[in-house]
This record gives C-alpha cells, sequence and structure tokens, in this order.
C-alpha cells in the first residue's frame, strides 16, 4: 500500500511528494523544497515515519520543481532521476528563478534518466514511466497500476492543463499526448498533480475545457 504526502512548497506553490510503501523505503517525487522551514518539516515526516529515502524521481525540471534536489540529494545520499530532454532545464534553474526573482542556487545533472516505458521501483512498489511531452520535451508521468494513481506533475491539472509558452513547450502535442496516453488508463485513476488539488482522469475526460 502506497502512502502518498503531499507538501504545498516554494514561493510557486508547488506540490512536492513523498510516497512510501510498507517496506519503510520511500521516494521524493518533484522536490521543490525552497524554505529552510520546508527542509525542516519533510525531515521531521521523514523521521517521524521512519522512512528510507531511495531516489528523487521528476517529472519534468523546470525550476520550480527542482528548487529542493540537491538538499534531497545531500542530505539522504540518493541519486536523481530526471528525462533527458529535461536537462536544458536543469542548467537553466538560476536563470530561471531570477525571472521570477527567486534565488536558487544551481542543480547538478540528473544522476540517471528516466525513459518512456521504465519501471521506477521502490519497496514493493512498482510505477510505470510514460512520456507525456508539451508542457516541456522531458516530461514524464508515473502511473501505478496496483493501486490506480498518476503523479501527473504539470501536464494535466484539476479543470486545466500545463502551460505551453515556454521554451520546448507545444500546445497541440500536449493535448494529442493527454488523450493518446493518459486517457486509456482506467477512469478512476487518482491524479496528483505539480500544482492545485487531485482529480481523476474520469473526471477530466468529461469536463476539462481543453480536453473536451
Ligand atoms: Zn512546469
Ligand atoms: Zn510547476
Amino acid at each position: 500500500m502506497v502512502t502518498i504526502e503531499k507538501f504545498m512548497v516554494n514561493p510557486l506553490g508547488e506540490n512536492s511528494f513523498v510516497l512510501s510503501d510498507e517496506t519503510g523505503q520511500c521516494i521524493f517525487i518533484d522536490p521543490g523544497f525552497y524554505y529552510e522551514e520546508e527542509h525542516e518539516e519533510v525531515k521531521r515526516y521523514i523521521s517521524d515515519h521512519q522512512l528510507k529515502p531511495v531516489k528523487i524521481i521528476n517529472t519534468h525540471c523546470h525550476f520550480d520543481h527542482i528548487m529542493g534536489v540537491e538538499f534531497a540529494r545531500k542530505t539522504y545520499n540518493i541519486p536523481f532521476y530526471a528525462h533527458p530532454e529535461d536537462a536544458f532545464w536543469i542548467e537553466r534553474a538560476e536563470s530561471q528563478g531570477e525571472m521570477f526573482s527567486i534565488k536558487m542556487s544551481a542543480v547538478q545533472a540528473a544522476d540517471q534518466f528516466l525513459n518512456e516505458g521504465d519501471v521506477v521501483k521502490f519497496g514493493n512498489t512498482s510505477m510505470e514511466v510514460i512520456h507525456v511531452p508539451g508542457h516541456s520535451p522531458g516530461h514524464v508521468v508515473f502511473y501505478c497500476k496496483k493501486q490506480d494513481f498518476l503523479m501527473a506533475g504539470d501536464v494535466l491539472f484539476y479543470g486545466s492543463i500545463g502551460r505551453t509558452d515556454l521554451p520546448g513547450g507545444d500546445y497541440n502535442t500536449l493535448i494529442s499526448k493527454i488523450k493518446q496516453k493518459l486517457f486509456k488508463l482506467p477512469d478512476n485513476t487518482k491524479v496528483y498533480s505539480g500544482h492545485g488539488p487531485e482529480t481523476t482522469l474520469g473526471f477530466e475526460k468529461k469536463s476539462n475545457p481543453f480536453l473536451t
């Protein structure tokens, strides 16, 4: 049984997740922890639940999703995984931050790559990697079939979709990949997004104004 803990963090209100299962192993998804109290909060959560972090996996590498990568990587001495086509976003993190008047330090390149069809494992849990470009070229989502949830990053939000006006974004690609790759998954799949509340694929299929 996977437990999903959401932390809404940093000046952009990004959702960072810690997923754990009955083995006590856990992973970070999109660690955007920025302020000192956000670091303290997640460290406390991990020690209170006696969890053992094993890796960091990112849906994509926009600066608000990687602000906490070095903190998590160094605190727990764990590898950082991302799709190769978002490597340029890691290199640009500091300058992207400046555009939003947010000071952040450099993030080192990914230790390992994530690609379409890979299976991410921790403890007894497996999630499939699905490449869904359009918001960013190297955007992936993580689908857990056994427990029917999707970690969707900035591809799909409650009633909305990710912006496509940043470098490497493409509106038509995003819409067609969501329809092709995500809408074939079960309707009751719970969706955890990079910003805002949870939703389900069935609800978005029926009512999302960008996708109906
Ligand atoms: Zn993004
Ligand atoms: Zn975001």
